[in-house]
């Protein structure tokens, strides 16, 4: 049977549907499926191999045992929404109020998709960076949109702000930015994100930001797009527990927005997930009520795994980049003799023990020439998974 629907477009958008209108699996799911065969090591797919913040963990527990097992509020838990707020305020001083800006939402994956869904008619631009976390093509193309990209271009991977000039226009519906940005570990400065708030101005755009790895910088400093004059009024800002508490499964995000902008994207999101998972709403405003030693502390200790995986590819022989930000760096795999990061990553379980995500993944095809030779790989992971899998990629120097 051949099932027609809105998935195709989505599946379109996310670069999975082959020649003869099959579903290809995500490289993701290869990757880690192969990793798994072959008993390598997934550096493949960003999430922690170990627990966050016992307290977390406890308060979720706690939920439980103490009966919040059923539907909670749909905006969120009051006790959540309040975290939220004053999270804001503490790190970047920004007072939002609870009540009428704030929503809890089924991960950030949900915020993205229900601000897109809900703000994107058919035709609609929406501008991204390109490279691009794969759930916004999905979701842009879902919403009828039309997807627009600004290049980061390899090794530096900073935005040409000529381009980004250029790709806005009064077509454009949405400008989404992803700052620390997964896949490259890009920190937009000042400058461009003035600039991103200058055009949304003058296109009359609206400004989504997915700022998930907002904790976990190294050294330099996280700016909130909201945080800048003129930004607020028109911006959507997306976060989540995940990241920062080493709770991915949890899938507990947010959203910032002011009230108008808020409803028309509840509006769509109570017809999504209704609500969002009750006993680790309190556990993750936990979490985000910890001490400033926490948020410092996971971002130092992130920072150390960046070096020692970046250490150990250089060692191998990868020209290897650093990032100022989020789980992941980018490794380029053709000084190596390897050209093909695709096929590079299909055979690299068999060669080291270890698994990657090429670039590629997260770029459209008519780009992929620029990015061919570069692998993503996660150094979210403990200290001896990272010495272990720097000592196994050391034997490409052999082969
Ligand atoms: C992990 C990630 C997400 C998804 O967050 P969830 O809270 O797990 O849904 C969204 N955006 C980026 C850039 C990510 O890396």
């Amino acid at each position: 049977m051949s099932v027609s629907g809105s998935w195709v477009r989505a599946a379109r958008g996310a670069m999975l549907l082959s020649d003869d209108g099959e579903l290809r699996p995500t490289i993701f799911a290869e990757m880690s499926a192969l990793a798994a065969r072959t008993g390598a090591i997934n550096l493949g797919q960003g999430y922690p191999d170990e627990d966050g913040p016992r307290a977390v963990l406890e308060a979720a527990k706690r939920a439980i045992d103490e009966g919040l097992n059923q539907y909670p509020p749909g905006r969120g838990m009051p006790v959540l929404l309040e975290a939220i707020a004053n999270h804001q305020q503490r790190f970047y001083g920004l007072r939002v109020d609870p009540e009428r800006e704030v929503l809890v939402t089924t991960g950030a994956t949900e915020a993205i998709a229900a601000t897109l869904l809900a703000l994107v008619d058919a035709g609609d631009e929406v501008v991204t960076f390109e490279p691009f976390y794969d759930s916004y093509a999905a979701m842009i193309a879902l919403a009828g949109g039309v997807h627009v990209t600004v290049a980061l271009p390899a090794p530096a991977f900073r935005p040409d702000l000529d381009r980004l000039r250029a790709a806005v226009t009064d077509r454009t519906r949405v400008i989404l930015i992803n700052s620390p940005h997964n896949p490259t570990g890009t920190v937009l400065d000042r400058e461009a994100l003035e600039l991103i708030v200058e055009l949304a101005h003058r296109h009359d755009a609206i400004i989504v930001t997915d700022e998930v790895y907002e904790h976990l910088v190294f050294g330099v400093e996280h700016i909130p797009i909201s945080t800048l004059p003129g930004a607020r009024e028109r911006t959507v800002t997306i976060s989540s527990g995940g990241k920062t508490f080493s709770t991915t499964g949890w899938k507990i995000g947010w959203l910032i927005a002011p009230p108008e902008l808020l409803d028309a994207i509840l509006a769509v999101k109570q017809f999504l997930s209704y609500v969002s998972g009750a006993p680790f709403q309190p556990a993750i405003a936990t979490g985000l009520g910890l001490p400033d030693s926490y948020f410092a502390d996971a971002a130092a200790a992130l920072a150390v795994k960046r070096e020692l995986l970046g250490s150990g590819l250089r060692r191998a022989g990868f020209e290897v980049s650093r990032p100022d930000g989020s789980y992941f760096i980018i490794a380029d795999a053709a000084p190596l003799g390897f050209i093909d990061a695709v096929e590079f990553c299909r055979r690299l379980p068999q060669l080291a023990g270890v698994a990657g995500i090429p670039l590629t993944a997260f770029v459209r095809p008519e780009r992929h020439a620029d990015y061919r030779s570069l692998v993503r790989f996660a150094f979210c992971k403990r200290a001896e998974v990272l010495d272990r899998a720097s000592a196994q990629l050391a034997q490409l120097r052999r082969t």
